[in-house]
C-alpha cells in the first residue's frame, strides 16, 4: 500500500493506474476506520482494480458548536487497517493541501437538503458536497463507494454526481451494524457504556416502523408514531427528528411505500447519532459484524 499526501501526486498515481487500463475505485473516509468502512473497501475492490481509500477530516462540514476538534483519529490504526483490507492508497492530505486559501466557490445542495440532517446542521452538506468534488477531482475515480448510513449524504453525492456530470459511479452499500443492530460508526467512541446500551433503541425503534409497515400500516403518521413510541420507551436517548421520506426528493410523505426512507437522528449525552432504514426492508437487511 502506498500513501500519499499531495494533491499532485495523487493524481499522477491515480492517472497512471487508468493508463494502464485499470479501474480507480475511492472510498472517502474520516478516518478512525472500522468494519463499515471496510465493507466499503470490499466492494470497490470488486468493482475496481486499485482502491484509494482517503482519511481526510474535513473541517467545513463540522458546525462552529460541532466535534471537529475532538473528532476520534487513529492514523496509525487506520494505516495497519486499510493494508490488510487490501487498499492499494492511502491518500491523506494535510487541511493545508486540501485548503491553501479559504474556498469562496462550494457546492450547494439545494432543495435535498431541505429535511432529515439538513435542517440541523446548517452548511454540512455543503461541506461535504464541496469536498467530496474536490476528492473526485483529485483521484479520478470510476467508482466510489459511500455507506447507506447517511444515506442523505450519499443520495446528494449521487445527485451531485448525474447534475454536474462527474464522470463517475455513485455505489451505495448497505449499512453495517454491530450484534444488537446499532450502526457502526467512527462516534460511537464517545458513547458511554450506559449511552451504548440506550443507543441501541435507534434501530429498533426503526424496525418498530418496518414492522408496522409490513403489518399493512401505509399512514405515514402512523409508523412515525410506532417509531417515536419505540425511542419513548430510552429516555437516555434526546430524539432530534425522525422523518419518511422519498428517496427522490428527500421530501416527506403522507403515504409511505416500501422504498421509503424511514430515518431518524437522535442524541444520547454530547454523542449525535443517526440511523435509517428502506422500510420495506428493515434492519434485516443490512450487514451484521459481531463486535
Ligand atoms: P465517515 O468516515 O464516517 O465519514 O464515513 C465514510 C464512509 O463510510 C461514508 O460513506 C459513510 O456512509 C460510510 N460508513 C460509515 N459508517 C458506516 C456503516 N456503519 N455502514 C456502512 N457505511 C458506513
Amino acid at each position: 500500500m502506498i500513501e500519499l499526501t499531495a494533491i499532485r501526486e495523487m493524481r499522477e498515481w491515480s492517472r497512471a493506474r487508468r493508463a494502464g487500463g485499470g479501474r480507480v475505485g475511492l472510498v472517502p473516509t474520516m478516518g478512525f476506520l472500522h468494519e463499515g468502512h471496510f465493507q466499503l473497501v470490499d466492494r470497490a475492490r470488486a468493482e475496481a482494480d486499485a482502491v484509494v481509500l482517503s482519511v481526510f477530516v474535513n473541517p467545513t462540514q463540522f458546525g462552529p458548536a460541532e466535534d471537529f476538534s475532538r473528532y476520534p483519529r487513529d492514523l496509525a490504526r487506520d494505516r495497519t487497517g486499510a493494508a490488510a483490507r487490501g487498499v492499494s492508497c492511502l491518500f491523506v492530505p494535510p487541511i493545508e493541501e486540501m485548503y491553501p486559501r479559504p474556498g469562496v466557490v462550494t457546492v450547494q445542495p439545494g432543495r435535498l437538503a431541505d429535511h432529515l440532517c439538513g435542517p440541523h446542521r446548517p452548511g454540512h452538506f455543503a461541506g461535504v458536497l464541496t469536498v467530496v468534488a474536490k476528492l473526485f477531482h483529485i483521484v479520478e475515480p470510476d467508482v466510489a463507494l459511500f455507506g447507506r448510513k447517511d444515506v442523505q449524504q450519499a443520495l446528494l453525492i449521487r445527485r451531485m454526481a448525474a447534475d454536474l456530470d462527474f464522470p463517475v459511479t455513485v455505489s451505495i452499500a448497505p449499512t453495517t451494524r454491530t450484534a444488537d443492530g446499532l450502526a457502526l460508526s467512527s462516534r460511537n467512541v464517545y458513547l458511554s457504556p450506559e449511552e451504548r446500551r440506550a443507543a441501541a433503541a435507534l434501530p429498533r425503534s426503526l424496525d418498530a416502523g418496518h414492522a408496522a409497515f409490513a403489518r399493512g400500516e401505509r399512514r405515514a403518521g402512523t409508523v412515525l408514531a410506532a417509531v417515536r413510541a419505540a425511542l419513548a420507551a430510552e429516555p437516555a436517548l434526546e430524539v432530534e427528528y425522525i422523518e419518511a421520506v422519498d428517496p427522490d426528493r428527500l421530501a416527506p410523505v403522507d403515504a409511505v411505500e416500501g422504498d421509503t426512507i424511514l430515518a431518524l437522528a437522535a442524541r444520547a449525552g454530547r454523542t449525535r447519532l443517526i440511523d435509517n432504514i428502506i422500510l420495506g426492508q428493515g434492519t434485516a437487511a443490512d450487514a451484521r459484524v459481531a463486535r
